[in-house]
């Protein structure tokens, strides 16, 4: 039996048009979640109970959880730990560093989310941001409440991490946060409180956009050195010199800032109250570890502020280095890394300046 000619023709356009439709499908961007547990991967015993395991769901799950990112993402994900961000630590930090570097020099990778717990995650992301080598997005998120949790927030905060991180206008904005609802600059965001959802505040410095469903806004690129343009590194990524934080108080005895050089420390960060301030006998002690070759920056217990050189401490003669905008936790990575590079107070002071 003869076809007939005019059906043969609408056969063929058909598939022209199907095989045209298809050629044109928007390539979605390739994201890599990299799983290190916190509350987020937390389950409980019942959708209200408050205590829970920090880490107890595995990456697979929580990408499972959120099946909406199949619509804005190819979605892979890695399990890096599984731990609650209290036990975050220089091994995972160099393990997360040199993976997150590796994955963003491919040409198959877009971007990364990295699911962390909150109590950790402004250090962590600030480490990043420090040595990550790459304009891709790199977006860190957690929740307040396990998986669990009657109203968990940790699967929209998922969505929205991954569509920052596939959206190309994240690119070059240095490491970011993704929590609720909101994009913040690793440099500038802190969790402020215990338990509260909104716990997180990039405080004066200010959001970078907002994430809206996947619609991200954005408002700014921040200011400090961050990501490609970083000098920093992880050096032969096997180790990180020791730096303790020493929360001032009134009446605070010299005891622990001898101590923490006694054991071992290669600097340290004094979490000074108000600008950056501690009793006359710490002062002392800062003085006498510093001639032994410890490295101690002045940062604030306050969460707020910008602590500047020369103020009621007169950094020039006791030889100290002021943390400018950082908080003890970031002061901290942040001299971990420049402690790779020189001991020099004067150099690491320049490097709290300009990051
Ligand atoms: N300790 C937990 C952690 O940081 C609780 C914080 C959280 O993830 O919300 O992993």
């Amino acid at each position: 039996m003869k076809t007939p000619l005019r059906i043969l023709g609408a056969l063929g356009a058909t598939l022209l048009l199907a095989s045209s439709t298809f050629a044109q499908a928007p390539k979605r961007p390739k994201i890599v979640i990299l799983a290190t547990g916190g509350t987020i991967a937390g389950a409980a015993l019942s959708p209200t109970d408050p205590g829970y395991k920090s880490g107890a769901v595995g990456v697979d799950i929580l990408i499972n959880a959120v099946p909406d990112l199949k619509k804005i993402a190819d979605v892979t994900g890695e399990q890096i730990a599984s731990i609650g961000s209290q036990d975050m630590n220089d091994e995972v930090w160099l393990k997360l560093a040199k993976r997150a570097n590796e994955l963003l020099a491919s040409p198959n990778v877009d971007g990364i989310a990295i699911t962390h717990g909150t109590d950790t995650l402004e250090e962590t992301s600030y480490f990043l941001d420090l040595v990550v080598k790459s304009d891709k997005p790199v977006v860190l998120t957690g929740s307040m409440r396990p998986s669990t949790a009657m109203s968990a927030d940790g699967p929209l905060n998922i969505y929205n991490a991954v569509a920052i991180a596939a959206d190309p206008k994240a690119r070059g904005r240095g490491v970011l946060v993704a929590v609720d609802d909101d994009i913040h600059s690793a440099h500038d965001i802190v969790k402020t409180h215990t338990t509260d959802v909104a716990t997180f505040s990039s405080g004066e410095a200010g959001l970078i956009g907002v994430a809206l469903f996947g619609a991200n806004i954005w408002y700014r690129t921040p200011a400090a050195i961050h990501t490609r343009a970083s000098e920093l590194s992880v050096g032969d990524g096997k180790s990180l010199p020791r730096v303790d934080i020493i929360y001032a108080h009134a009446n605070m005895s010299p005891d622990l800032i001898t101590a923490a050089a006694q054991n071992g420390a290669k600097g340290l960060v004094i979490a000074g109250v108000g600008d950056g301030n501690m009793t006359a006998p710490a002062l002392e002690a800062v003085k006498k570890v510093i001639k032994q070759g410890v490295v101690v920056v002045r940062s604030s217990r306050t969460n707020g502020g910008i602590i500047r050189r020369n103020i009621e401490v007169n950094d020039d003669q006791v030889g100290t280095v002021a943390s400018m905008e950082l908080n003890p936790g970031k002061a901290r990575a942040l001299l971990q890394l420049a402690l790779l590079k020189s001991s020099d107070a004067k150099k690491i002071q320049d490097y709290f300046d300009r990051y």
